[in-house]
């Protein structure tokens, strides 16, 4: 019998699961970036001065896999400029202070369907994205399917959430079932030359008994939709380990993931994409888990995306001075330097760590226990990446890093998570991703230069 991909059991400290999303009042303003998404940034299309609604388009995509920004609440735009980021390139935002009316716009109406062509550009058009923690354009995911060399058998939404503390995904089942049965309706019927026959497996953690208890009520009738339990292990929801996990299929290095005859998409942003075609209001707020050692009433809220993460707290309460601020789970969410911050499209959670639990242990030298390698779900060893992110030629080094197949990385940390010498792994794979991405585009431009020369 096939043995499922495992990893690591971690605590999970799901302490909101049973916690109700409560709608924050209305903010006094909001911080739109454009880089929402992950592809180009968003190029803005009102100006200082201008008032806006909810709903209403404020930035327009640029590029195939950009994604569009919204007003998320009525008001006038104060301020458009740029803001740092973490990778030192910086993004324009836009600032709206609110009215507090938070009146919608008259162009949020139901999006007229009649194909597949119509259906993904209505999903482009919604400003969906995966709010699991990628970012990547929901259409364009969607898109992949249509390619005449792929047979899509399996749609996998991702209802895993196996990160500790973030119950915004479980607390979303449990409130919008119908949502979830509406996103694949869609998806029958405007894709159902490439999807038609597929079976969709909802994905889920043994560990969310009452969400389970709802989608197979809600899909007891629908051959075509398999409530698929999976152990509650880390990092269950990385999409190579639940391919392996729900269908036997193993995802290989460069290729597309349709390729592998299965598309995955995040259960969330299948409902709120089910949520803008029915009603026509774009993404513009979304469930998120405020929680930590450091939160004094752990809650799900409801805001309006690009609202600071300081109105968040001012919700739940802090028990003690933060350490640390992190946005998404505590294997792979990203520290951000300051609760002005605004949340995110896929800022699923805000965890607040006091200054004990904040410290990170100092590190040693590597003893090659070979524990990184043993509880990777893709068995990448990291100490061989360390070391090959030592050495001085780019060529030698790039082709050392290709051959401990880092590219695989899920960035899921457990590697960090289990070294007993406290290295920083999870940060020397995203730098030999990195290095290898540069490396790849310097060869791209010298071959080009080489051809024109
Ligand atoms: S190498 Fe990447 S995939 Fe493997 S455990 Fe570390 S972060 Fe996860
Ligand atoms: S887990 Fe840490 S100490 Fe052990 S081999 Fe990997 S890098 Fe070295």
């Amino acid at each position: 019998m096939r043995k499922d991909i495992s990893s690591l059991h971690v605590p999970h400290n799901k302490h909101t699961a049973a916690c109700v999303p409560q709608r924050i009042e209305i903010p006094a303003e909001v911080i739109l970036p454009m880089n929402m998404h992950s592809g180009h940034d968003a190029e803005p299309i009102v100006n200082v001065g201008d008032h806006v609604k909810v709903g209403q388009l404020i930035a327009r995509e640029e590029g195939r896999f950009s994604s569009p920004v919204h007003a998320t609440v009525s008001g006038t735009v104060t301020e458009i400029a740029t803001m740092p980021t973490a990778n030192g390139k910086g993004t324009t935002f836009i600032r709206i202070e609110s009215d507090g009316k938070m009146e919608v716009a008259e162009t949020v109406k139901k999006p007229e369907i009649t194909d597949c062509a119509s259906f993904l550009q209505a999903v482009r058009d919604g400003g969906i994205v995966g709010l699991g923690g990628a970012a990547f354009p929901t259409w364009a995911k969607f898109n992949e399917a249509t390619n005449p060399d792929y047979k899509v058998d399996t749609v996998l939404i991702n209802a895993a959430e196996c990160e500790p503390y973030i119950t915004s995904d479980h607390r979303m089942m449990l409130a919008h079932p119908e949502l979830i049965a509406d996103g694949i309706e869609y998806l029958r019927t405007y894709m159902n030359e490439y999807l038609g026959n597929a079976t969709f497996k909802i994905c889920i953690e043994t560990n969310k008994a009452d969400a389970i208890e709802v989608l197979e009520k809600t899909f007891a009738d629908k051959d075509y939709v398999v409530v698929h339990k999976l152990k509650t292990i880390y990092p269950q929801g990385a999409k190579q380990v639940m391919l392996y996990n729900a269908t036997g299929r193993v995802a290989v290095s460069g290729r597309r993931f349709p390729s592998f005859g299965a598309l995955i998409v995040n259960v969330s942003s299948l409902a709120l994409m089910a949520n803008y075609l029915n009603t026509g209001m774009p993404l513009v707020e979304r469930i998120v888990t405020v929680d930590g050692p450091a939160v004094a009433q752990p809650m799900n809220l409801i805001a309006p995306i690009g609202t600071r993460i300081s109105e968040l707290l001012k919700v739940t309460g802090l028990k003690a001075e933060p350490g640390k601020v992190v946005v998404g789970g505590p294997m792979n969410g990203t520290a951000i330097y300051s609760v002005d911050d605004p949340m995110v499209k896929v800022s699923n959670a805000v965890l607040v760590f006091d200054e004990k639990t904040a410290v990170l242990p100092e590190a040693s030298a590597c003893i090659n226990c070979g524990r990184c390698m043993e509880k990777c779900p893709v068995r990448i060893s990291v100490a061989e990446v360390d070391r090959a992110m030592k050495i001085k030629n780019a060529d030698a080094k790039a082709q050392a890093l290709i051959d401990t197949g880092v590219r695989q990385c899920v960035d899921c940390a457990c590697c960090s998570y289990v070294c007993p010498a406290s290295r920083p792994l999870l940060q020397i794979n995203w730098e030999a991703k990195a290095f290898l991405k540069k490396y790849a585009a310097e060869q791209k431009e010298k071959k080009e230069a080489n051809i024109n020369g």
